[in-house]
């Protein structure tokens, strides 16, 4: 289930750092304002403030995997586009004398045996295991076309199999996948290689040949233990099973076990969910992605086998989210950021902790600054500042490539603001703290005057205990990162554009409490959109 298709919101909250330290608010001159680093310690203040903010703060909003967002992709950029980009990469020099820059991979598998009612990714339900054939061989075909666009057999130092469910391939098929992306990539043994499990349909052989493949990182779905919420959703799957793939990754010598979990499901209550985390706990995963379900059934229609008046009331879902950060955080995890969790030496809080963590289409990694390529069906990559995303379907996807056409459907080519605004989003929802004169310099630009508008609605959500507007920096707060979509918000030219044309054609004089541009809070909040708590 890749990050950018799920059904899902985040867990806004922050969790680092030892217990009982400082949450920053106190004004003290503590040791959580080091420079270069946000005070990250969640308390009881702040998740209470929290309580109280986040009926009036849960707008919709993206997730921002990507900035522009993959819905501002257009089809305008087209297969010509992609290939230009290709080449500046294949043209891109290293830092180092000689040695052009490692790439990250992401590679689709569309494939599942059954529906989760919740899911909202982009899959192909069947039993029909010959049909993973045919995808195996085009897989092959656009990896081809892609390598031979780039020229020489460039280093990978970071590669991801996501669906649907990539375990779906049967084991020849999964080698051929494998078989071809050595043959046109350099996977590094050092790097980053992870698959995507269903516990419910893998067993020890396959454990051992995704060891055997190079996969050193796994990612389980769970998503809850209890037997109704499971009936509910369509999905059964026991904690012995889920156990059993753990027991294996360890023995087998992964490096890292993730596992994801979405709360606001069905009958789910905060007693029942806390009784998953504390068996997830028993299993000690070096990550947690816990996420929000977000009920959109206008835009997912498997969600529509969801019943409605069996979901949380928005109290007990805040109930169940603030119950799980004081697990997790009485745990030890860590809190990464937007629904992210991690044991304290795991890769992503060292980055963290170091100032390098990235996002990219997976959520949250230390591996994003490098060009990214997707393949397969409606896959995303990122490379030399364009955006592409692959045809959504499998019949456009194999009709294309039948012609030595790389399969765009759509993209986007990033201009100067759009990397000024990246960066400025990046850095508030992956470090908490932005750097105002670094950004002033590398993009020329004076922040204060560039973004006007935008510290008018930083004053109000600093009024709102969100965000400190420092002289030379903007630090988000505990509390703020809570909500930290929200903040980032406030950076998306494209929603503020969106904000402005609503405005426009609003009548002149507007009734009390009408959204406007330079409000602060009301931004729009596209229905394709999830709530941001
Ligand atoms: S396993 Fe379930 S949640 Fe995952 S992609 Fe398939 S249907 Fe969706």
């Amino acid at each position: 289930m890749a990050e950018l298709a799920r059904a899902t919101a985040s867990v806004p909250v922050s969790i680092a750092s030892p217990p009982n330290t400082c949450s920053g608010n106190c004004g003290a001159a503590c040791k959580s304002k080091q420079p270069g680093r946000a005070a990250s310690a969640p308390d009881r203040h702040a998740l209470s403030d929290f309580r109280e903010l986040a009926g009036r703060m849960d707008i919709n909003g993206p997730r921002y995997t990507s900035y522009p967002t993959a819905d501002r992709f257009h089809g305008g950029f087209g297969e010509q586009d992609y290939r230009q980009a290709l080449a500046e990469c294949a043209a891109s020099a290293g830092v180092d004398a000689g040695r052009q820059p490692p790439l990250s991979l992401y590679v689709h598998v569309p494939f599942c045996e059954n529906i989760c009612y919740y899911c909202g990714c982009n899959k192909i339900i069947t039993k029909d295991h010959r049909r993973s054939a045919r995808y195996v061989d085009y897989l092959a075909r656009e990896m081809a076309l892609v390598a031979q666009q780039l020229g020489a057999r460039r280093e990978v130092v970071q590669s991801h199999w996501g669906g649907g469910t990539p375990t779906f391939l049967d084991p020849a098929e999964m080698r051929r996948v494998m078989d071809a992306l050595h043959q046109h990539f350099n996977l590094l043994p050092e790097g980053e290689h992870s698959i995507e499990i269903d516990p419910r349909r893998i067993g020890d052989a396959q454990m051992a040949l995704l060891a055997e493949l190079g996969f050193n990182r796994i990612s389980l779905g769970v998503q809850d233990f209890d037997a109704e919420v499971q009936q509910a959703i369509h999905r059964v799957q026991s904690q012995a099973e889920t156990r059993t793939v753990v027991d294996a990754a360890r023995r087998l010598g992964f490096r890292s076990v993730s596992m994801d979990l979405i709360y606001g499901l069905p009958h789910q209550t905060t007693a029942r969910f806390a009784a998953t985390v504390e068996q997830v706990l028993a299993m000690r995963p070096d990550r947690l992605s816990v996420y929000s379900y977000a009920h959109l059934p206008h835009v997912f229609k498997p969600q529509r086998r969801i019943d409605e008046r069996a979901l949380p009331a928005p109290a007990e879902k805040l109930d169940i989210l603030v119950g799980t950060i004081e697990q997790l955080t009485a745990a030890g995890y860590v809190y990464i950021g937007m629904d992210h969790f991690a044991l304290p030496d795991d890769a992503l809080a060292v980055a963290q902790r170091e100032g390098r963590l990235q996002r990219n289409f997976q959520g949250y990694s230390t591996h994003a600054g490098y060009d990214q390529l997707g393949f397969g069906v409606s896959s995303i990559g990122a490379v030399a500042g364009r955006y592409v995303q692959n045809a959504r379907t499998l019949d456009d996807y194999y009709r294309v490539l039948d012609g030595g056409v790389l399969p765009v459907m759509r993209g986007f080519a990033m201009r100067d603001e759009d990397h000024l605004r990246r960066e400025v989003i990046g850095a508030l929802m992956c470090n908490g703290v932005l750097d105002i004169a670094a950004v002033e310099a590398r993009h020329r630009i004076d922040f204060a005057a560039h973004f006007a508008g935008e510290m008018v609605d930083l004053a109000r959500l600093a009024g709102e205990g969100l965000v400190r507007c420092e002289p030379g920096r903007i630090e988000v707060t505990p509390l703020g990162r809570l909500l930290v979509r929200r903040l980032a918000m406030v950076f998306d030219g494209f929603l503020r554009e969106d904000a402005r044309r609503a405005a426009d054609a609003m009548p002149a004089v507007a009734p009390a409490g009408t959204p406007s541009a330079d409000a602060g809070t009301p931004l729009p909040a596209p229905l394709r959109y999830s709530r941001v708590v």
